[in-house]
């Protein structure tokens, strides 16, 4: 418009016009990048609507206001995560199994008072006050969901696994689970009974593993080394000594 004010000649002006155009462009980059930034993050294949965004998305804005109206610190919500993440998961409950396999008193105990007997290993806390433990046999294969939310024992699992909480799981568990063993690579016999157990905030169950064939005499500590967070959920067996390379 200046252009066309200040140089009335047509072509003058759409020169100038042009000029003016390049200047702007000139501090242009950081504008491209942004573009780009936002091209990428556009270009994932996952829908922004997906539930898991949205629930971060809750998640964050619950957080926020709990910190703003000064209900909680956040230092104590990372606290908690920490502890959760790093300080309590499946070693406990694998040492729980492991001590079961090795010791029948503590394993008698622990089918007939959970809650006592991991408690006496010094595993309680928060989604663990009520526990019970379910043992696979060469009859019966057990299975743990929770069909309502994601009910979990936390002091012997740790935190649950994404799956574990996504609606197709708790759906097809007790659908089919079956089909929801063979997806995680467990096959069993088709005359195998399978319980599935759906933990609520009353019951938080634990499976017993069997235990694997060529263990006999083995500590403990080497014993929870075959003991999975999978197997405890009951969506795969223990490990075999050859799965982790100790076949003698
Ligand atoms: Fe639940």
């Amino acid at each position: 418009i200046l252009a066309a004010i200040f140089f009335p000649t047509r072509a003058l002006s759409k020169f100038y016009v042009t000029v003016f155009m390049n200047l702007c462009n000139w501090r242009g980059p950081a504008f491209r990048e942004e573009n780009a930034v936002n091209e990428h993050h556009h270009s994932h294949d996952h829908d922004h609507t997906e539930p898991p965004s949205d629930l971060v998305l809750r998640v964050q804005a619950l957080e926020s206001l709990l910190i703003e109206k000064g209900l909680v610190e956040p230092t104590t919500i990372d606290v908690l995560i920490d502890t959760y993440e790093t300080k309590v998961g499946p070693r406990n409950g694998a040492n729980v199994v492991a001590r079961a396999w090795g010791d029948s008193e503590f394993k008698e105990w622990l089918l007939r008072d959970a809650t006592a007997a991991i408690a006496s290993l010094g595993y309680t806390g928060r989604q663990g006050e009520h526990m019970k433990v379910v043992e696979n046999t060469p009859t019966v294969h057990n299975l743990v969901v929770c069909t309502l939310c994601s009910c979990y024992p936390w002091p012997v699992l740790g935190l649950p696994p994404v799956w574990y909480k996504s609606a197709p799981y708790r759906a097809r568990a007790v659908a089919d689970p079956r089909g929801v063993l063979e997806e995680f690579g467990t096959e069993l016999a088709d005359d195998l009974e399978i319980r599935v157990w759906d933990s609520t905030s009353e019951m938080r169950y634990l499976v017993l593993p069997e235990r694997p064939e060529g263990t006999e005499g083995w500590s403990a500590a080497d014993l929870a080394e075959l003991v999975t967070r999978n197997a405890m959920i009951g969506v795969e067996k223990a490990k075999t000594p050859v799965n982790i390379g100790r076949n003698r």
